[in-house]
């Protein structure tokens, strides 16, 4: 591997950025890299950096890029929509097309919000679903992330349904006070939380697959114990969705497991790889939203039109023809990975851990062996494939990984077992 502009790129960025990167996982420090690289280029599943090294790239942002990288479709969409100018802030057409886009796939969505990130689609829909209840508590689970908003960076303790604490120095405990963290898929324990708190209970949030903590798919029965929990307390069902909607199903993970939440939070692929995100459900709970009601919620760039020009050049590919390719390259992909690790895999999104056992909640994630990971990550990028830098990420399989990129990485990771 060729590292010359990198060095330099990064010594420059260390001087002006904050640890040299605009998101901490960027600087890849978690797998052991004195640097992390630059990228110049992406096309379909190849990134290339600003030293011409190419890499196999199965991190794709975050998970956004379902068709790959430079797109043509998309590229296409973004250009025309860039012509016509870049952002209004009054309403336009797209918005339109792309609210009812999102109305159609994802079946608890009647009326929809676009925002610009993830963080804000959370932390806005937490704000709605508190103002909707007038209560003020909400659930999360261990090791489920939902963005970087106060409420939501607490941590609890392991194993029990614990008070949340701040898991940044900054967020305000008497914030983190009304956030309860629940083990995931421990559904005694949220049982228990709702027994305590349930009178004041808002909202119970999760991602209804776990991304964020590697792979953790929902135990058989657990986001339907959450939905009747919900039910008998009052409080609203949020699915955080922004990994898996249109990602697991056309529908996202509420199609794919049956459970319909209140409100689903959206984002990466909704935006098809622009800033945008989104939240929505039943027209009554969203109506609560200002101008139609009371609830304050805004947004300078929110319905960006080069970003809903690119969310709809994604939405309007996506058909059963899509995720039944997917679930046949995913199927290849697990059955490779398999003999060198525990695979945990729903859809186009998976994750090795370097465990023998199932992983079902964060304690389990955090006991896998991370040096190991760690290995295997500088492994592969020596040999041009690029694995997320954190053993608590999945692999987001997207269109362009045909079969010879999943032999490849299947064949490397053999390597690295021999
Ligand atoms: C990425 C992510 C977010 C935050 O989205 P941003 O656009 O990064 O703010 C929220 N929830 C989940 C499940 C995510 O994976």
């Amino acid at each position: 591997m060729v590292v010359g502009a990198r060095s330099a790129l990064y010594r420059r960025a260390l001087e002006v950025i904050p640890g040299g990167v605009n998101s901490p996982v960027r600087a890849m420090r978690a797998v052991g890299l004195d640097e992390p690289f630059f990228v110049r280029a992406g096309d379909g599943a190849y990134l290339e950096d600003v030293d011409g090294n190419r890499f196999l790239d199965w991190v794709m942002s975050w998970g956004p890029l379902l068709f790959g990288h430079a797109d043509a479709d998309t590229v296409a969409a973004v250009r025309s929509a860039a012509e016509r100018g870049t952002s209004f802030g009054a309403p336009t057409e797209g918005e339109v097309d792309l609210a009812a886009a999102i109305a159609d796939a994802v079946p608890s969505v009647e009326k929809v919000r676009l925002v610009s990130s993830g963080t804000e689609a959370a932390m806005s829909a937490l704000r709605l679903a508190r103002a909707f209840t007038a209560r003020d508590r909400v659930i999360k689970f261990a090791g489920c992330y939902h963005g970087h908003a106060d409420t939501l960076l607490a941590s609890g303790g392991s194993g029990l349904a614990t008070l949340g604490i701040p898991s940044s120095p900054g967020v305000p405990s008497a914030t983190t006070s009304h956030t309860i963290v629940c083990p995931y898929n421990d559904v005694d324990a949220v049982a228990d939380a709702v027994a305590h708190y349930g009178e004041g209970l808002a909202a119970i949030i999760v991602e209804p697959v776990a991304g964020n903590m590697g792979v953790v798919p929902p135990a058989p029965g657990f986001l339907a114990a959450l939905r009747d929990l919900c039910d008998a307390s009052g409080a609203l069902l949020l699915f955080d969705e922004v990994i898996t909607g249109f990602r697991v199903a056309r529908g996202g993970a509420q199609e794919r497991y049956g459970v319909i939440p209140d409100v689903t939070i959206l984002g990466k692929i909704v935006g098809g790889g622009l800033p945008l995100a989104a939240f929505g459900g039943r027209a009554e709970i969203m109506d609560r939203l200002a101008p139609a009601g009371d609830v304050y919620q805004a947004g300078t760039l929110s319905g960006n039109p080069l970003a809903t020009a690119a969310g709809l050049a994604v939405l309007r590919r996506l058909g059963h023809d899509v995720y039944a390719e997917l679930e046949r390259r995913g199927a290849r992909l697990e059955a490779g990975l398999e003999p060198h690790g525990r695979v945990q895999r729903v859809g186009a999104m998976a994750t090795l851990f370097m465990t023998d056992g199932p992983v079902r909640d964060f304690d389990g994630a955090q006991a896998c062996d991370a040096d190991r990971y760690a290995a295997l990550f500088r492994h592969l990028l020596e040999r041009g494939i690029y694995v997320a830098p954190s053993q608590y990420e999945a692999m987001f399989l997207s269109l362009a990984h045909g079969d010879d990129e999943i032999d490849r990485t299947i064949e490397a990771v053999a390597d690295f077992d021999r």
